[in-house]
Parts: structure tokens; C-alpha cells; sequence
């Protein structure tokens, strides 16, 4: 603990607590009173340089502990998880301001991964490969990777690190993690509970600070085998291109712009309130957000009266309150951003049907809130309809029917997820089918799970997290050829 209450947290190097090499420290604001609550560690190459030779000593033995052991240790975290959850989400919304209510079910459901990926530790199978050769055995071994760079963003910190690192830890593959630099706490703070778990010292390693200073040599690393990411896809475009040198494997898990398509035999209560919860949710900050409302022309009006009715409803302000639905953005530089996109969108010939600013009313403390914005008249090439905002900003755009709107849906460079709202099954697939997205929710929005993959399409990632396949993105196959007879064949031929 430093001055005045503030915590200070060092990197996580070893299975211990340990000083940045520089000696510098960043501040972690709370987002809802703008307070300095904690000190982070401005860190380098070299702490970069000894975090990942930590994983490197440890990935050997861990990768050779027998698989049921390294499955046990991850369900040991996943009740870990579950007795601390609400002290983690505590932290996490100190410095992300998302409300508790989502926080905390996130830090509770976030244990599902940790025991999925458990279970399935002892479950990677290879396989005997028929021969097409007399006196050969061919079979193949699913190994791990090596030691696994972890980037995360300050939206969700540890959910969207449990959808990576109990995945690569299960396949024994060890771990340097760089969460956000502007949510670090809760990410550390869950490594005095890896090591309760009975998961050796150097097996996951979190090193902070910022994208150029620690992120760049992070993924350059030549003892890195591969980076998984969560960000921005500029962010995300920068990894791709660095880890292109050594021919490392990434999974990028990027922006979205997705569309939620409300049809006019819709249950048009149901689709308005799947659009509030697509968009005026964790104030827009998803990476999921629907954020284009494409509504059939026929029910244009009533849909979008319902959805402002709503919305202009939502209780602005603490996060830590119960009754709060929209809580502050979280880093000056996003609010400024969204800000931006509003201006951007105005000029662009947007309406504001409401909000349209930022919000300094009641229960506003010392954060930085907008207004749950509604913008009419707003086309699909205008920038506020193209471009990621990452802010509770919905852009309601009107089509006519079933292919206008999946054009219009399908007219971004991103392709993370979509919703879908009709009574009609037949068009419930066909439009689901059309859609260039990694995730399509029918009549629901928001849905996630450790069983269901999960990723982007086209510039919103590369790869899948969550479900069975996701453990691929943590393995290489090795085939093994083992003759039982003696060689004699030619020597100068293909055998
Ligand atoms: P960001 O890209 O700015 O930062 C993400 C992480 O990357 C941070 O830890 C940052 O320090 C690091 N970083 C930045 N530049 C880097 C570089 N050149 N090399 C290495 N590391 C670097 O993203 P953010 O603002 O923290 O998060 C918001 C973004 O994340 C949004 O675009 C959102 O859509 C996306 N996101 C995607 C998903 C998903 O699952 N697809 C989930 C959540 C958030």
C-alpha cells in the first residue's frame, strides 16, 4: 500500500510481486470519482525479458505434468474464482466504471471457463493414422505452442482473459500476460489466486504497461511462440505485422459494427428491448455492441419510439449502484473520442433523437458520462454507421426487406456479431445463413458461453475463443512415423 491509500502493484514475475526495472509507476484512476486508486508499474523490455524466461523454465514441466493435474488446478481456480468473485469485481470496476451488477456477473461466470478447459486438459487426444505404407505406425501428438503472450483491453479484463488463459494453460502451454494499462489491478490481483490454485511459479507471468512500451517487445519476443489479443483492430493490425517476423501464430479477437435487424413481423417489444441491451449496456463499451439499429421500414417509427421510450428511462450514474443502468465511460480519451464520433455524425447530416452530449446531471460524481444517444436519419456509408465508437451511441438506419437489410448489414469491414429479430424460422435462417458474422443471436442479444465459440469475421479477428475448438488455437500437431520393419527399400525415393 502506497500514500494515501493508493495501492501500488508490481508486475507478477515468478509467482511473486516485483519492481519494474525502470522504477516508474503509472496512476489507475476510478473512472466514477476520477481518483487515483492505484499505482501500476511502468515496465520495459527487460522486465518484458524476464517474465517471459520465467515461462519459458516453467512451460517444460508444466507441459509434462500429467494433464488430469493440470486440469485439477484450473478447477481449483475456478472455485477460487467463484469465493472471490465479488472482491474482483470490485476492483475491476474501480478501474474500468462498468456497473457491479455486470461485473460481478462476469467474475462469477468467468469460473465456467477455468472449469471447462479443465476437464478437457486430460481430453486431447491424437490419433493412429491409417497407413497407406506396409511396416509403419503413423500417429500424431497434439503439443503446446511454448510460452503464449496475452494482450487484453480495459472493457472486460478478466473475462476476456479467462477466454484465453485457462484454454492454453489446459493444452501446457505458460503464459506472459499484458492487460490493459488502464485496468491491471484486477488481472494481478487474480495471480495470488493462480498460485493458491497450486499452478507453478513461472507458469503465468503479467507484465504492465503501455502498448509500445510492453506490448511491442512482448509479442516481438523470439522466446513467444504466439499472441493472443483482444483490442482494436489498429492495435491488433500492429501485433499481426510484428509476429509476421517470426512466423508466430496469432488469434485476434478485434471491433465490431454489429447490426441488429429488426423485421416487421417481429415482437417489436422484444427487439426494442434487445436493442438497449445491445447497445446502452456496459455504456456501449462492448466490443459487441449493436451498435446500427437496421429496422424494416413498416415499423420503423413505432420500433424506434419504443426503443427512446427506454432508453430515455435508464438511470445515469454510480456503478456501484443497483439502480444504475448507465454507468461513466471509462478513460478520458474514449469519452473524448465518442464525443468526436457525435460531432462527426451532426455534420454528417445525423438527427439526434435523444441525448446527443455529455451528461454532468445527477449522479454524475466526478466521472465522465454521454448521454444514451439516439441518432435518426443516419445512412450506412455515413463514418458514425462505418466506424467503431465504443460508446452508448445507437445509429438507427431503415430498410425496406429481407436482402436490402442483410446488404446493409453486411456493408462493414467488421464482422463480429449480429442480431436478428423476427417470428418467422424460415427467415430466421435464411437470414442468419446470409450474414457475415462470427456470432448471430435470433431473437436475444448478448448471449455468450465457455461452451459456444466465439470470434470475428472479416476485420473483427482471426481464431475462436470459448468451446472445444478454441483448445485448438493452443496446439501444433506433431505426426510420428515409427517403422517396424527394417528400412530397405531405395534410399534415393520418397518412401
Ligand atoms: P487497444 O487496442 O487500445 O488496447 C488493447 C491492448 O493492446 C492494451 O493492453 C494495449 O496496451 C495493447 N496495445 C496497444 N497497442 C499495442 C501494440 N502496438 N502492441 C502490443 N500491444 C498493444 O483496445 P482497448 O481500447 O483497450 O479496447 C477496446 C477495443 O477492444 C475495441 O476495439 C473493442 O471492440 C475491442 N474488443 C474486442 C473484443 C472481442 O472479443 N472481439 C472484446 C473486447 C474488446
Amino acid at each position: 500500500m502506497a500514500a494515501n491509500g493508493v495501492q501500488q502493484f508490481g508486475n507478477w514475475i515468478d509467482g511473486e510481486f516485483t519492481d519494474p526495472d525502470s522504477g516508474e509507476w503509472f496512476d489507475s484512476h476510478d473512472p466514477y470519482s476520477g481518483e487515483v486508486w492505484a499505482r501500476i508499474a511502468r515496465s520495459r523490455s527487460t522486465d518484458v525479458d524476464r517474465a517471459v524466461a520465467s515461462a519459458k523454465a516453467a512451460q517444460r514441466d508444466w507441459a509434462a505434468r500429467i494433464p488430469t493435474a493440470r486440469g485439477k488446478s484450473l478447477v481449483r481456480l475456478a472455485e477460487l474464482i467463484e469465493e472471490n468473485s465479488e472482491r474482483l469485481a470490485r476492483t475491476e470496476v474501480r478501474d474500468n466504471g462498468k456497473l457491479y451488477a455486470e461485473m460481478s456477473g462476469q467474475t462469477t461466470y468467468m469460473a465456467e471457463w477455468y472449469r471447462y478447459f479443465g476437464g478437457l486438459a486430460d481430453k486431447i487426444e491424437g490419433a493412429v493414422v491409417p497407413s497407406d505404407k506396409p511396416g509403419v505406425l503413423n500417429y500424431t501428438r497434439r503439443e503446446p505452442l511454448g510460452v503464449v503472450a496475452m494482450i487484453t483491453p480495459w472493457n472486460s479484463p478478466l473475462l476476456l482473459l479467462a477466454w484465453k488463459l485457462p484454454t492454453a494453460l489446459a493444452a501446457g502451454n505458460s503464459v506472459v500476460v499484458k492487460p490493459s494499462e488502464f485496468t491491471s489491478a484486477s488481472t494481478l490481483e487474480l495471480m495470488e489466486l493462480v498460485k493458491e490454485a497450486g499452478i507453478p511459479d513461472g507458469v503465468v507471468n503479467v507484465v504492465t504497461g503501455f502498448g509500445d512500451e510492453v506490448g511491442q517487445p512482448l509479442v516481438a519476443h523470439p522466446d513467444i511462440a504466439k499472441v493472443a489479443f483482444t483490442g482494436s483492430d489498429a492495435a491488433g493490425r500492429h501485433i499481426y505485422r510484428a509476429a509476421a517476423g517470426d512466423f508466430k501464430p496469432v488469434s485476434l479477437e478485434l471491433g465490431g459494427k454489429s447490426p441488429n435487424i429488426v423485421f416487421e413481423d417481429a415482437d417489436l417489444d422484444a427487439a426494442a428491448t434487445g436493442i438497449i441491451s445491445g447497445i446502452f449496456a456496459a455504456t456501449g463499451q462492448t466490443c459487441i455492441a449493436g451498435s446500427r439499429a437496421l429496422i424494416q421500414r413498416s415499423v420503423h417509427d413505432e420500433v424506434l419510439e419504443r426503443v427512446v421510450d427506454i432508453a430515455s428511462s435508464a438511470q445515469i450514474g454510480d456503478p456501484m449502484s443497483s439502480e444504475t443502468h448507465v454507468g461513466p465511460v471509462t478513460t478520458p480519451a474514449q469519452y473524448e473520442k465518442i464525443l468526436d464520433y457525435l460531432a462527426i455524425a451532426k455534420d454528417d447530416g445525423a438527427h439526434v433523437r435523444l441525448g446527443g452530449g455529455p451528461y454532468t446531471g445527477p449522479g454524475a460524481g466526478g466521472g465522465q458520462f454521454v448521454e444514451p444517444t439516439i441518432l435518426t436519419g443516419v445512412t450506412n456509408d455515413m463514418r458514425i454507421a462505418q466506424e467503431e465508437v465504443f460508446g452508448p451511441i445507437l445509429s438507427v438506419i431503415p430498410f425496406d426487406d429481407e436482402d436490402d437489410g442483410v446488404a446493409i448489414a453486411n456493408d462493414t469491414i467488421y464482422g463480429l456479431a449480429a442480431g436478428v429479430w423476427t417470428e418467422d424460422m424460415g427467415r430466421a435462417i435464411r437470414v442468419s445463413d446470409a450474414l457475415r458474422a462470427g456470432t448471430v443471436w435470433v431473437n436475444t442479444y448478448r448471449a455468450v458461453s465457455y461452451l459456444s465459440p466465439f470470434g470475428g469475421y472479416k476485420h473483427s479477428g482471426l481464431g475462436r475463443e470459448s468451446g472445444m475448438e478454441a483448445i485448438g488455437e493452443f496446439l501444433q500437431t506433431k505426426s510420428v512415423w515409427l517403422s517396424t520393419e527394417k528400412a530397405t527399400g531405395n534410399p534415393f525415393v520418397l518412401r
